[in-house]
């Protein structure tokens, strides 16, 4: 027998049993994007490989080690989209969304990314983005940043985020503080890690971001990017941090977030959790000024987060605050035993969706006998099983039975089983 052929290695399937937890987080996300007046934009998932290295960076671990490249029939260079901003600043611009006017948009979807695939990290694996062009306040920073908390809160999982909080600054007052980041490290440039020693040279900011000990030890005593912030940066970030602490909102300041990708300036973030062991950011984000204009477009101020589905998800099953109901996929199992039950099943079903918009019913189909269709009722986790069986058909009633609780079966007339439902599901 030929070998079966399995998924690629950290690309998973979202299974029927997973995929309500997937629904109940998206659609919380999303009521709350339409409660702020956020609008859905969809990208491809491939784009020219030079968009991302235009707007990511090339010295970045997304562009350097993690990309999914090749080259299509015609032999252009293309790459499976490892995030979501560049696609739509490219879109945005494409279609003139851009100029002149303001957007606040999301989106959801995979990205792809070829790292080592282990809890929290795989190579195709789902964010939530959210992007806005034309707002160059920090009042926009806040809101957004206003929006995430107001998840966690929404979802429980208030208590075990934190927020992280930096500025980069304007593009001068990194370059100043490059250099002297440069002249620091340059003494000790055999201690670094490899890639630290080597984006020294190209991308000495990186280097804050090193995961290694060793390079995090000697970072103790470097400058701070702090003192050499421009003064509109430094306003900015203020009045940023007022709106929050006039929220509540608390976070520590991390002069060391500098987030892997080279686009950010002035605002970062990341909400981060211990819950998770390595991979314990959920949600990342920033201002992008730059980034339009990088890409051809009209300067516009930008800024927008991502987050990362998975480990949300991952989050909620480790706190055990998934709402029960939200594994409660129908509310009604129809059985049909006997001749001619099936037809009356599935008519009467139809009926009763119709009338009352809202009720989930599933309707038995394959025949059997009443014992294995009432175990299906169960496993479906309706909270009633109709039967409709002769006696039934006949004097157009319909049995029902309370699959959660003690009661005894009930006899109702099929023209009242609507209303009686609706009384005693809500
Ligand atoms: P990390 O430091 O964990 O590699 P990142 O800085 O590369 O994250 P971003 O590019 O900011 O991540 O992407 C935003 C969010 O997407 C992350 O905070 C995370 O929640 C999620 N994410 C990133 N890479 C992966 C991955 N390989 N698998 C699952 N989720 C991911
Ligand atoms: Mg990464």
């Amino acid at each position: 027998m030929a070998n079966k052929i399995q998924a690629i290695r950290g690309m998973n399937d979202i299974l029927p049993t997973q995929s309500p937890v997937w629904q109940y987080l998206e659609g919380t996300v999303k009521d709350l994007l339409a409660a702020h007046g956020y609008a859905e934009i969809r990208m491809p998932v491939v784009e020219q490989t030079n968009l991302f290295k235009r707007s990511i960076g090339e010295v970045t671990d997304i562009v350097e080690k993690e990309m999914y490249t090749f080259e299509d029939r015609n032999g252009d260079s293309l790459t499976l989209r490892p995030e979501g901003t560049a696609s739509c600043v490219r879109a945005c611009e494409e279609h003139g969304l851009l100029y002149n006017q303001t957007q606040r948009l999301w989106y959801t979807g995979p990205m792809f990314r070829h790292e080592r695939p282990q809890k929290g990290r795989y190579r195709q694996f789902y964010q939530i983005g959210v992007e806005t062009f034309g707002i160059a306040t920090p009042d926009i920073d806040a809101e957004l940043i206003l929006m995430t908390a107001d998840l966690w809160r929404q979802l429980g999982l208030q208590d075990a985020v934190t927020l992280q909080l930096n500025t980069l600054g304007s593009n001068e007052a990194r370059a100043e503080y490059r250099a002297a980041l440069v002249e620091y490290l340059n003494q000790f440039r055999d201690q670094l890690d490899e890639d630290s020693q080597r984006r020294l040279e190209s991308n000495p900011l990186r280097v804050l971001d090193s995961k290694d000990p060793n390079t995090q030890a000697l970072l103790a005593d470097a400058p701070q990017l702090h003192d050499h912030l421009d003064e509109d940066s430094r306003e900015h970030f203020n009045t940023l941090r007022a709106i929050l602490d006039a929220a509540g909102v608390k976070y520590e300041i991390n002069q060391r977030l500098v987030r892997g990708l080279d686009y950010y300036n002035k605002t970062v973030f990341e909400w981060v959790t211990d819950k998770l062991g390595a991979q314990g950011t959920v949600c990342a984000g920033g201002r992008y000024d730059g980034l339009v204009e990088q890409l051809g477009g009209k300067a516009t101020p930008a800024v927008g987060f991502a987050m990362g589905v998975e480990r949300l998800i991952l989050m909620l099953e480790t706190l055990e605050v998934i709402p029960e109901a939200v594994s409660e996929t129908v509310d009604v199992y129809v059985c049909a035993l006997g001749a001619g039950a099936d037809q009356a099943a599935l008519l009467l079903s139809r009926q009763l969706r119709e009338e009352h918009a809202g009720l989930r019913i599933q309707t038995h189909c394959g025949a059997g006998s009443f014992k294995s269709q009432m175990k299906k009722a169960d496993k479906s986790g309706a909270r009633f099983a109709l039967i409709l069986g002769e006696s039934e058909l006949e004097n157009g009633t319909v049995g029902v039975k309370d699959l959660r609780g003690e009661a005894e079966q009930a006899t109702v007339n099929q023209s009242d089983v609507g209303p009686w439902l609706m009384d005693a599901l809500v």
